[in-house]
């Protein structure tokens, strides 16, 4: 089988006064794969998810998405390049409850059919099945405020798989969760792959990442410290160090 690239960076760069975030950073991301990114706290994880879904300018180098070379990427662009992300501070329509949550995702994505009043059933058909996915559907009717975190992580992946996209940006969805809720987000992770997704995980669980990750890539100081096969890149001298001298 013929591998693809789906996404990359070419010589990426982000600074924040003097602070080299991402420095020079080239990484390659396969189509259908789940690529883990670790490294340590500050290592510039998190910011180059930023610049790949436009939160942040890029101050130099390109992303390179289905071979479209981009300098600059707005995020309203982000999903029609087929993307998506959930964010370490976890973000939502917080007045709004969870089920309009994942309504605004569905209708906005079949805007066209959204018009005609006999589809409304169709899409609260979608977001239950989404919502029931994630253990949520008891909740529906809680605004997204009231949630626990757990509660609030689970809708934010809810909002993200509810997208029509084919890559997924998730910066530490399992952060901070009991167990049970852990596994429906590993389930959900290795649903999307089963469909063919393309997933971006951001994650300090190793045994987590040796379960989930077909590539790893481990930053450090904004560069690549090393990648390659997660058990492989996990043995390693300098990506052992560079966790016992954080
Ligand atoms: P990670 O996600 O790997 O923990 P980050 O990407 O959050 O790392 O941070 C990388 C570096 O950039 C850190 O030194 C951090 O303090 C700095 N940084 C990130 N965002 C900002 C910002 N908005 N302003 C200033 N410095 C920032
Ligand atoms: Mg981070």
């Amino acid at each position: 089988k013929i591998m693809s690239e789906i996404l990359k960076t070419n010589n990426l760069v982000k600074n924040f006064d003097g602070i080299h975030a991402v420095d020079h950073l080239s990484i390659s991301i396969e189509e259908g794969k789940i690529t883990s990114i670790i490294g340590p706290n500050g290592s510039g994880k998190t910011t180059l998810i930023n610049l790949i879904s436009g939160v942040k300018p890029i101050d130099g180098g390109h992303i390179i998405i289905k071979g479209i070379s981009l300098s600059k990427i707005k995020p309203y662009e982000v999903s029609s390049y087929g993307m998506t992300r959930t964010f370490q501070n976890i973000k939502l329509f917080e007045q709004m409850t969870v089920l309009d949550n994942i309504l605004v995702v569905i209708t906005k994505r079949n805007l066209w059919s959204a018009l005609f009043e006999k589809h409304k059933d169709y899409h609260l058909k979608q977001a239950e099945e989404v919502l029931r996915k994630v253990n949520l559907w008891e909740k529906k009717n809680e605004l997204a405020v009231n949630l626990s975190y757990g509660q609030r992580k689970l809708l934010e992946i809810a909002r993200a798989i509810s997208m029509d996209v084919n890559i997924f940006l998730f910066d530490e969805p399992l952060a901070g969760l009991f167990p049970e809720m852990r596994k429906i987000i590993v389930s959900v992770i290795k649903e999307l792959k089963e469909h063919r997704k393309t997933i971006i995980l951001i994650e300090h669980n190793m045994d987590l990442i040796r379960e989930l990750s077909d590539h790893l890539i481990v930053m450090d100081e904004g560069k690549l410290l090393a990648e390659g096969n997660p058990e492989k890149v996990l043995s390693q001298k300098n990506v052992i160090e560079a966790y016992l001298g954080e």
